[in-house]
């Protein structure tokens, strides 16, 4: 296939040029001014639609893709704790193998609308753990997304839900990868597993060849109980237990110092910033200008990274930072090489050889798109409502804004039927 005159933009290095590209299989073949079709390729013309290499969200839970307009609780949450007590931690017991596939059905194609092409998802459902990753897989690969998926481990549902936890883990790296889809280890928080779980947890991350990811520093309640645990900080606890080389997901680090933020990036850990969630939980600013190999995550608001970056921007700006928008692109980029990395494919490339993971944007630009002012226009200008169409390894998921996987409509009448549903265990 050739996509005729789009206006190809990257990001790492940024570029913007208008000319064609061929798809072949599941990689782009070639690029260049009017390539000739072969005989029966299909040819689709763009007339200088944007091309865009598919986004990441470094960070999501696909699971509260049903909690949008759940009603609240009674007495409102009066701290971070009382948030994951009160809503998210009564939301994710509440999920049976039903509503882990309409989450996870539902949470892809609102990536795919939103030009999100990879997940990295950080999954919890007590009642149902065995074969909940396979079912998760399953809802995201019909969609037609790449993901890396784990079970969040905790010592908060006991010592067999903990167990649980880390079978489920280990289960699904055991079965090995597939074309779309990866395994990592997931760890709940410092605060909520013991010394003997963070021993448990890197034994499978070691037996598998494999990173922890996990949720680190993001409100304070997690330094202060590790310093009660261990007396160091959380970073410290997790170099001692071995668990944070190898490409370790470190996400939030709201509440790191700078000298743990370096030991972090030495020891080759990733960190994630999310900065609408922590706007919405109230826990704090992240300390955005001493993080080096870093990327964004929307933990579970929604699935779209321009609104991400965007946030990341504008939370920087009122930090008063004057580089906040090669930053907000930077985390964009740290997305795309994070996800190459756990991939081995050089994703965030339009170019020969580069996976065909592609959006297509209807954006007319009402001033001159260029290279240099391109953060102006993806921060300004570009949001999920411009997304035509999304290809993944070659395939549209999205063309010309249907979704082409699953029956979009029954998914979202089964998804509000089982929301009810859910709401109501959860009462
Ligand atoms: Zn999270």
């Amino acid at each position: 296939m050739i996509l005729r005159q789009g206006t190809l933009v990257t990001l790492d290095p940024p570029t913007v040029e208008r000319t064609d590209l061929r798809i072949e299989g599941d990689s782009v073949a070639e690029r260049g001014p009017r390539l000739r079709p072969g005989p029966g390729e299909e040819v689709l013309d763009l007339e200088g639609a944007l091309v865009m290499p598919g986004l990441v969200n470094a960070h999501t839970h696909l699971y509260s893709a049903l909690a949008r307009g759940m009603p609240g609780p009674g007495e409102p949450p009066g701290s971070f704790v009382e948030i994951l007590e009160k809503v998210w931690w009564r939301l994710d017991r509440a999920l049976d193998e039903a509503s882990v596939r309409l989450s996870g059905l539902v949470g892809a194609i609102e990536a795919a609308r939103s030009g999100t092409t990879t997940l990295f998802d950080h999954h919890a459902s007590p009642s149902f753990v065995e074969g909940s990753l396979a079912t998760l897989r399953g809802a995201v690969e019909e969609v037609g997304l790449r993901s890396v998926l784990c079970y969040e481990t905790t010592d908060r549902n006991g010592l067999g839900g903990r167990d649980a936890g880390i079978s489920e883990n280990r289960a699904f790296l055991g079965g090995g990868p597939t074309s779309l889809t990866r395994g990592m280890v997931g760890a709940h928080a410092s605060f909520t597993l013991s010394d003997e779980s963070l021993d448990l947890l890197a034994r499978a991350t070691a037996d598998f060849g494999s990173a922890v990811h996990v949720h680190v520093a993001e409100d304070r309640c997690d330094v202060e109980d590790c310093r009660r645990r261990s007396g160091a900080g959380v970073v410290e606890r997790l170099r001692e237990h071995g668990l944070l080389g190898n490409g370790a997901l470190l996400v939030h680090c709201v509440h790191l110092t700078t000298d743990e933020l370096r030991h972090a990036h030495d020891a080759g850990a990733w960190l994630v910033h999310c900065p609408r969630s922590n706007m919405n939980n109230a826990v704090g600013r992240a300390p955005t200008a001493a993080f080096r190999r870093a990327a964004l995550g929307t933990d579970g608001l929604d699935e779209d990274m321009l609104a991400e970056a965007r946030a990341a921007f504008l939370g920087m700006r009122d930090a008063g930072r004057a580089d906040a928008g090669g930053a907000a692109l930077a985390l964009l980029v740290g997305g795309l090489r994070l996800a190459g990395a756990f991939f081995g494919l050089p994703l965030g490339r339009l170019d020969a050889a580069a996976p065909a993971d592609l959006v297509v944007l209807d954006y007319r630009p009402p001033t001159p798109l260029t290279t240099e002012n391109l953060p102006g226009h993806l921060l300004f200008g570009l949001d999920r409502s411009h997304v035509r169409s999304t290809m993944v390894a070659g395939r549209f998921v999205l063309r010309d804004r249907r979704i082409t996987g699953v029956d979009e409509g029954d998914v979202f009448a089964r998804a509000r039927r089982a929301a009810e549903a859910l709401w109501r265990r959860m009462a």
